[in-house]
């Protein structure tokens, strides 16, 4: 119950009490008479007596009973009476008495009868004005940035060692750590301390993380706030908050501000669409004019992280502000081994456990990534009340974290379960014996996200640079499930439609964007441009004629032919070993590596 609801209460309950008072004071057992009544009464001689307080009039009548009746409050009884023709004679025959008007209890009545009611509706509203400013303060309180302080030292901060990898980055940022620890040495040899840090990479690649291990480090205050924050429903707020923020800030240095995801209102200007555009646009300014506004050795040092730096505005960049830019890369296979030890470190593991291992098995995987398997693996080994978590819990959480939960329920019949089988087995089959494409890791027939069955190529080293072959031949890997289904049941299941639009996905990347098409040449085709509010490059720019937009169609199409050729080829030639596979996936469901490469025995080509 709100506090409001339960005042309402509260003063309904009073007003009810008050009111039920008011009635019993009324409540007397005489009989109520009409003035007229009265007046007969008079005429007749039948009263006896008759008190007057107020407009009320006690009659007591000459056989003893009692009466009232009332009067108007300015007309004095004897008129009253008159007017209704009661002989003035037989008026002055009854003994009237007039009660004293100034009485307490008269005066009492008064003030409960007509000052209650309004006191009681001034309280009330005195209470609901008050709570409206409540608001109104609440409302005023949007200015401020509402930036959480992380305090100096609060338990276990966050530090460097608790960070993996990102070797340049770490370097990097234990300079302004040095800084923010003596900045004396540096000034005195007349050094400006950059003002802004921008750290970029990859979602997950641990950017918050070193950022809070920064502030640990130094043991200054942090103030944190996310780039969404700033930005409001009204207008001018998040340029308020920004002031506000950098307010506090320039109190409390030497302090760092940190502005987690800045690109959601550090983007170019003049690229959005929807009102409120002109709202980022003025956040962004406010901090471009605090972050100028300030000393370069104030002590004040801005840390902004982003996954999009293409995106940001030219002028955040420009020297002064983020001039330190720092890229974090996704891990490498040394780093996944220690971030895979940070986090196995509070986690009980079995004997088994070959954390290297697990760091081969996961190329591609973020630090984010790789903190989430061994956080399924703990959690898979405590659903199966394990004291340990053995290497198989961390194993199964590779495929759990790359394709979603197994779908163990999800029940195949058997022609669906053989047509699975075939098509992972070509897929496979396909992978093993082109020389550039990845080696298979395993295949399983096991339901997975929404994967009927799933076969996991993992390429043996880091690369960051790709050929057009090794593309060609992903592509023939990609179609290999569907040839394998055409070649062995005649006929084509809807389980192949993630694979063709990975496949054509690929090829229009290797023409549009890549320049791996003779026809077309190094050129790229279609510029993106990002809309703003779904950050997704789903608005292209036609950069070229319709001629060429059927040209690039024909070159998809001709990669894709050679690519399901290649893949046809293969498995024709290798009808037996594609038996062989189906037959074992079919029995035991899930093959690994070495299980793999004994069914299918066929030597795979030296990489070229
Ligand atoms: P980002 O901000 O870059 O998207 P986060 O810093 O939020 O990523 O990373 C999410 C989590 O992933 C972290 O809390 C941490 O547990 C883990 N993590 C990411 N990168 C690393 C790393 N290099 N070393 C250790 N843990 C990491
Ligand atoms: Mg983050
Ligand atoms: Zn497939």
């Amino acid at each position: 119950m709100s506090p409001t609801t339960r005042n309402i209460l509260i003063f309904t309950g009073a007003l009810i009490l008050v009111g039920g008072a008011l009635a019993m004071v009324n409540i007397e057992n005489t009989k109520k008479i009409d003035i007229s009544v009265l007046a007969t009464d008079v005429q007749d001689g039948k009263v006896k007596d008759i008190m007057v307080d107020g407009t009320k009039v006690n009659v007591t009548l000459t056989d003893g009973s009692k009466v009232e009746t009332t009067k108007e409050p300015v007309e004095s009884l004897s008129e009253v009476l008159k007017n209704y023709g009661v002989d003035p004679e037989k008026t002055r025959a009854v003994p009237i008495q007039i009660k004293d008007a100034e009485g307490a209890g008269y005066w009492a009545s008064i003030l409960i009868q007509n000052v209650l009611p309004f006191g009681l509706i001034l309280v009330v509203m005195w209470f609901f004005l008050r709570q409206m400013q409540g608001q109104n303060n609440k409302a005023m309180m949007f200015g401020q940035s509402g930036a959480r302080e992380m305090p100096k030292d609060g338990k276990n901060p966050v530090t460097f060692k608790d960070v993996a990898g990102v070797k340049e980055a770490k370097e990097e940022l234990t300079e302004i750590v040095d800084f923010l620890k003596n900045p004396e040495k540096f000034i005195a040899l007349g050094a400006k301390i950059p003002k802004g840090v921008l750290l970029m990479g990859s979602p997950g690649t641990g950017k918050t993380l070193l950022a809070r291990a920064v502030a640990g480090e130094a043991n200054v205050p942090f103030f944190h706030m996310s780039g969404s924050e700033f930005v409001e429903m009204f207008v001018g707020v998040g340029a308020s908050r920004v002031r506000d923020l950098f307010l506090k800030a320039k109190k409390s240095a030497p302090c760092i501000i940190f502005i987690d995801e800045i690109d959601a209102v550090g983007r170019q200007r003049g690229s959005g669409l929807g009102g409120s555009h002109d709202e980022r646009e003025q956040t962004l300014n406010q901090i471009l004019v605090e972050m100028d506004g300030f000393e370069p050795n104030a002590g004040v040092i801005v840390v902004a992280a982003t996954n999009r730096p293409d995106v940001l505005d030219p002028a955040l960049l420009r020297p002064g502000r983020f001039d330190r830019r720092v890229m974090l890369d996704p891990p490498d296979l040394n780093d996944r081994e220690a971030i895979l030890g940070i986090h196995a470190a509070n986690k009980p593991l079995a004997k088994d456990v070959d954390i290297r291992r697990l760091a081969e098995r996961t190329p591609g995987f973020s630090g984010a990534d790789l903190m989430n398997l061994m956080n399924e693996g703990a959690i898979l080994a405590a659903r199966q009340n394990l004291k340990e978590i053995p290497m198989k819990a961390l194993l199964d959480s590779i495929e759990k974290v790359l394709l979603g939960p197994e779908r163990r329920s999800h029940v195949m019949n058997d022609e669906e379960r053989k047509v699975t089988a075939y098509h992972e087995a070509g897929h496979a089959l396909v992978a093993h014996l082109q020389p550039n494409a990845d080696p298979v890791q395993k295949i399983s027939i096991i339901s997975r996200g929404r994967a009927a069955g799933y076969t996991l190529k993992m390429p043996t080293e880091d690369r960051s640079m790709r050929r057009r072959q090794e593309y060609c031949e992903d592509i023939a890997v990609m179609l290999g499930g569907y040839a394998a289904e055409k070649i062995f049941f005649g006929d084509i299941t809807t389980g192949a439609s993630n694979d063709m639009q990975q496949a054509t996905r690929l090829a229009r990347s290797m023409v549009t964007q890549w320049g791996m098409s003779e026809v077309l040449g190094p050129r790229t085709y279609g510029a993106h441009e990002d809309m703003i509010f779904l950050g997704r490059e789903i608005h292209e720019n036609r950069d070229y004629s319709d001629q060429k937009a059927i040209t690039i169609d024909q070159e998809i199409d001709k990669l894709i032919a050679e690519g399901l050729k290649t893949a046809e080829r293969l498995i024709n030639e290798h009808k037996d070993a594609m038996d062989r596979i189906g037959k074992k996936l079919l029995e035991v469901e899930t093959l690994e590596r070495e299980a793999f490469a004994e069914t299918i025995n066929i030597k795979r080509p030296a990489r070229v």
